[in-house]
């Protein structure tokens, strides 16, 4: 494998495109929305900067990491070569089952089609394509740069070549990847989204107050974030959106939103995105958020 495409060049497109390109990777960066690619450009050169600052690495492996990234406003110009397609676009069904549709049509025949999605069903996805086989999940971690874990999501027709064709290369980008198979939240959100679900369910029951929630989870389990900190940083809405996916998907009552989740995003309060969710991010209020999280 030499020539990687990805789809979406959001917080996980411009990771993902981060550690293929450290590691000599050829990455074409796709995005319809130019802000999005400028934006991504700038974080990787600050994350190269800071890597470079620590001496982590050398002036020459800065400058080979951004040369090996080139950018690319549609699908179709981003595809050639591709040896394997990484799609990371908006969390949405339809959005991707499109975007499927699509790179099975252009991709070269015998490229794998990834797809980061933290959610949805990976044999779904395969169906609307003519190679079954060879679709697979590789669910990569946020901040990916840092984070060690890829969960690779083997679909219903997913080969054991491709398998381990994935699971190598996540080896060749120094990542630890763990093979599961598709089924609804696969392992890493079927047990850190009831997890938070039950933290929000405890606040709406008025058990303890915010900060003592997140406490007890961070000082008693040695969590490194409060599970309301943590849910604010992924996002409410994703959270809820996690939930409904394995709510559907296994018809199971447990797995029910708690109702403060489904107002709070009803009122537009996303989390660290939204400058408010359960903690207030808003500037005024930095200084006494920073001095909570860190007690
Ligand atoms: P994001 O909103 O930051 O970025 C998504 C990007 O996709 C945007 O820049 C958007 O312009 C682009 N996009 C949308 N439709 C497109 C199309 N048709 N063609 C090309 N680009 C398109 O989202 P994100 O947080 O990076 O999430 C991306 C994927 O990764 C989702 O499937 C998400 O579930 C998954 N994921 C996210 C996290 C996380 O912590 N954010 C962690 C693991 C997995």
């Amino acid at each position: 494998m030499k020539n990687i495409s990805i789809i979406g060049a959001g917080t996980m497109g411009n990771g993902i495109a981060h550690v293929f390109a450290q590691n000599g990777f050829q990455v074409n960066l796709i995005d319809i929305s130019q802000n999005a690619l400028d934006r991504a450009l700038s974080t990787i050169n600050k994350n190269l900067e800071r890597l470079l600052s620590k001496e982590r690495i050398t002036s020459e492996i800065k400058d080979e990491t951004l040369k090996n990234i080139t950018t690319f406003n549609t699908i179709s110009e981003g595809l050639k070569n591709a040896d394997l397609v990484i799609e990371a676009a908006t969390e949405n069904e339809d959005v991707k089952l499109k975007i499927f549709k699509q790179i099975d049509k252009e991709a070269p025949e015998n490229s794998i089609l990834a797809t980061n999605t933290s959610s949805i069903s990976i044999t779904k996805i395969a169906a609307v394509t003519s190679r079954p086989d060879k679709v697979i999940g590789m669910h990569f971690m946020n901040p990916v740069p840092i984070m060690k874990l890829v969960e690779i999501i083997r679909g219903y027709s997913t080969s054991d070549e491709v398998t381990q064709t994935i699971m190598d290369l996540s080896k060749q980008l120094k990542k630890i990847p763990v093979e599961v198979n598709d089924y609804p939240g696969f392992i890493a959100n079927r047990i850190l989204m009831p997890m938070l679900n039950e933290a929000i369910y405890a606040l709406y029951e008025n058990v303890a107050g915010i900060y003592e929630i997140d406490t007890v989870m961070k000082l008693g389990m040695a969590h490194p974030m409060g599970p309301l900190q943590l849910a604010d940083f992924i996002g409410l809405d994703v959270c809820l959106s996690i939930l409904n996916v394995l709510y559907e998907g296994f018809g199971n009552p447990k797995y029910a939103p708690c109702p403060l989740l489904v107002n709070m995003v009803a009122a537009n309060k996303l989390g660290a995105k939204s400058g408010e969710g359960f903690y207030d991010y808003s500037e005024s209020r930095k200084a006494e958020k920073i001095s909570k999280q860190f007690i």
